[in-house]
């Protein structure tokens, strides 16, 4: 018997694939290298919740079945020829999520719109069309593919996404379909602005490190910053802590995030407590939130802080009415900040962030020049802010706070996109705005 557990990633992967959306019935299909250089892969035609272990194929690097009853994906090839030929590839997860599929089918490559594009490349390049299962298809995906792009568009028909391990590939599929529909959204109302290649180098370069770099069990992980923190102010910050671990949950539940894009930030006087980087939000407890000081120093708790954390720190310091901050990749949001476009005032709500949502110019995502773009465009009023090419900032009195703002930027981004796409958005006047400004202030009940 080869690795049981390579069989159980695929198995519990598909059911993955199929409550996020990346495909509709039987559609799409997985494999994995098993420990022994072997292919273990979804099996053709069968409904994803019912795939068990058990069920999944195990294929040698040319295709041939060499354990289990069930007939192997009809696109076998396709994975083995990728398997095969690419040693950095542990995982092909092949789907038909309908954003990318819509580029699929009018044979068009998905431009650098948004800057989590560098987790494929300086595009996602299209496959011409060949019929499923076929060598055929196998051979023009693995060309559209080459040696530099971790997924491709197969014309008329899907997605494939490759990776290192299974999470990896799958968090690919994930992110194709992510700055698909950022793309799709920008271009049905405008000309999204395009990042050049030497940024798709910065940031294939910064990928390359993004995330954690130690567990959380490692002995003496605790950062060692000089600063001590006393255990009764640690005790203090735990409500910080948990808002974040818990307002992160939200914010994937809400779809106001993709895979471990944004974070949030809760002040309690000098400190800070931060998401964690790169963990996905449904693993974060309150533990594994950071704890920073206002200049940005990790000084509590095991995680690596945020990227961003200069970000939030610039902004709690200087915004003295700012005690959260929640940055996100929110999908209609994200597709202004992809066009450059403030989100002008077609909806009253808009007044949760000021008379518009204003664009901070695009700077690579953890630099200090995103802070201090990002804090300008804030200025002295605005709630929120959109990052070029990139995503949203929102600020409050605390985290539920800065949490109400997010979601109205994406409620006001949504009316204000669907209103450009069948007609022109009347706008409300600077006066009514104040006037909605004054009336927020006493807003809901008093006690
Ligand atoms: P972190 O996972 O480091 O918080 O980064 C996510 C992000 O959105 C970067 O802008
Ligand atoms: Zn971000």
């Amino acid at each position: 018997m080869t690795d049981p557990s390579a069989q159980q990633v695929v198995s519990e992967l598909g059911r993955r694939m199929l409550a996020d959306g990346l495909t509709k019935g039987t559609g799409g299909n997985i494999s994995v290298k098993t420990d022994d250089g072997n292919v273990a892969i979804s099996p053709s035609g069968m409904a994803y919740d019912e795939i068990e272990p058990e069920d999944v194929a195990i294929v040698d690097v040319d295709g041939t079945q060499l354990e289990g009853d069930r007939k192997p994906s009809s696109e076998f090839r396709m994975h083995t020829d990728v398997l095969r030929e690419r040693e950095d590839v542990g995982a092909v997860v092949h789907t038909h999520s309908p954003y990318a599929s819509t580029f699929a089918s009018i044979g068009e490559a998905v431009g650098p719109s948004h800057y989590l594009i560098a987790f494929i490349g300086d595009e996602i390049p299209v496959a011409p069309y060949e019929t499923y299962g076929t060598a055929e298809l196998a051979e023009v995906a693995l060309d559209a593919l080459g040696e530099e792009y971790n997924a491709c568009l197969l014309e008329n028909h899907g997605v494939l996404a490759t990776g290192a391990t299974a999470e990896a590939a799958y968090e690919v599929a994930l992110m194709v379909e992510y700055c698909a529909r950022i793309h799709y959204h920008a271009l049905s109302i405008g000309e999204p602005s395009l990042l050049d290649d030497a940024e798709i180098d910065t940031l294939l370069e910064r990928f390359a490190d993004y995330g954690q770099t130690q567990s959380a069990d490692d002995e003496g992980a605790e950062p060692d910053s000089g600063v001590s923190v006393s255990a009764d102010r640690l005790t203090e910050l735990r409500a910080n802590r948990k808002a974040v671990s818990e307002f992160g949950r939200k914010m994937l539940h809400q779809g106001l995030t993709e895979g471990t894009g944004g974070n949030i930030s809760s002040q309690n006087g000098d400190l800070v407590a931060i998401s964690p980087s790169g963990m996905p939000y449904d693993e974060i407890e309150t533990e594994d939130v950071s704890v920073v000081d206002l200049n940005g120093e990790h000084v509590a708790g095991k995680r690596d802080p945020s990227s961003e954390f200069r970000m939030h720190t610039d902004i709690l310091r200087e915004r003295e009415d700012v005690g959260a901050v929640v940055h996100n990749h929110s999908p209609y949001a994200s597709a202004f900040a992809s066009l450059n476009e403030p989100i002008e005032a077609s909806h009253y709500l808009i007044a949760f962030a000021g008379d518009q949502i204003p664009v901070a110019p695009y700077e690579t995502y953890g630099t200090a020049e995103l802070a201090e773009v990002a804090l300008d465009a804030l200025g002295e009023e605005y709630n929120a802010c959109l990052l070029e090419n990139h995503g949203v900032l929102a600020v409050g009195d605390s985290v539920e706070e800065a949490f109400e703002v997010a979601l109205m930027v994406e409620y006001c981004a949504r009316i204000h996109y669907q209103a450009r796409n069948i007609g022109e958005p009347n706008l409300l006047a600077d006066a009514e705005i104040d006037t909605l400004l004054e009336r927020f202030a006493d807003y809901g009940q008093d006690h």
